[in-house]
């Protein structure tokens, strides 16, 4: 088992264009490395996604894992541990949908962040398939926070309203009064 350290907000990586990966990269020993220490790290920080520079290697490379309950985001519809290398995300309808996102590089905050509701993601595997998916609602937001770490974005640069930025226990405390997803 292999944890490695996630970087935070203000790690220069976290704000650069990661690169694509090569074919040939794919199928390294380097890369399934990569993924196994990422699998471990995700499962170590207790997160429900993990993209490549988020522990500072600048690949387009991200995975999510989301299990059905006990995760910090409370029960949702589960979505198996899945590895995205070279994704392309592109929105089939213009509608948005808002949720509290976190992120394990701006620990101990949430944010309320909009996002189109649907949309399609193309990726390869770690076989080199080649896949394109539809994800709806919940699962259409955590894809897209994910891949905006490939492309240097962080969910607190997607906020419209700055006075649903809060700490995590101001967080909880709100949520007693109101459903934490609207
Ligand atoms: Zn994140």
């Amino acid at each position: 088992m292999a944890v490695r350290k996630i970087i935070r907000m203000g790690h220069p990586t976290l704000r650069k264009v990661a690169r694509p990966l090569s074919d040939s990269e794919i199928l390294s020993g380097e890369i399934a490395r990569l993924v196994h220490d990422m699998t471990d790290t995700l499962h170590d920080y207790g997160g429900i996604g993990l993209a490549a520079p988020q522990v500072d290697e600048s690949v387009r490379l991200a995975m999510i894992e989301i299990p059905s309950e006990g995760s910090r985001y409370g029960d949702l519809e589960s979505l198996e541990l899945t590895v995205f290398i070279n994704p392309v995300v592109s929105a089939l309808e213009s509608s948005r949908a808002g949720y509290w996102e976190g992120c394990l590089s701006i620990p101990g905050l949430r944010g309320w962040v909009e996002r189109p509701q649907r949309v399609r993601v193309d990726y390869k595997d770690l076989e080199l398939n080649e896949h394109s998916r539809e994800f709806e609602g919940f699962h259409a937001t955590v894809v897209q926070h994910e891949f905006d770490h490939l492309d240097g974005f962080l969910y607190v640069d997607r906020l419209t309203d700055m006075t649903r930025l809060m700490f995590e226990s101001e967080f909880e405390r709100l949520a007693k009064e109101q459903e934490s997803v609207d």
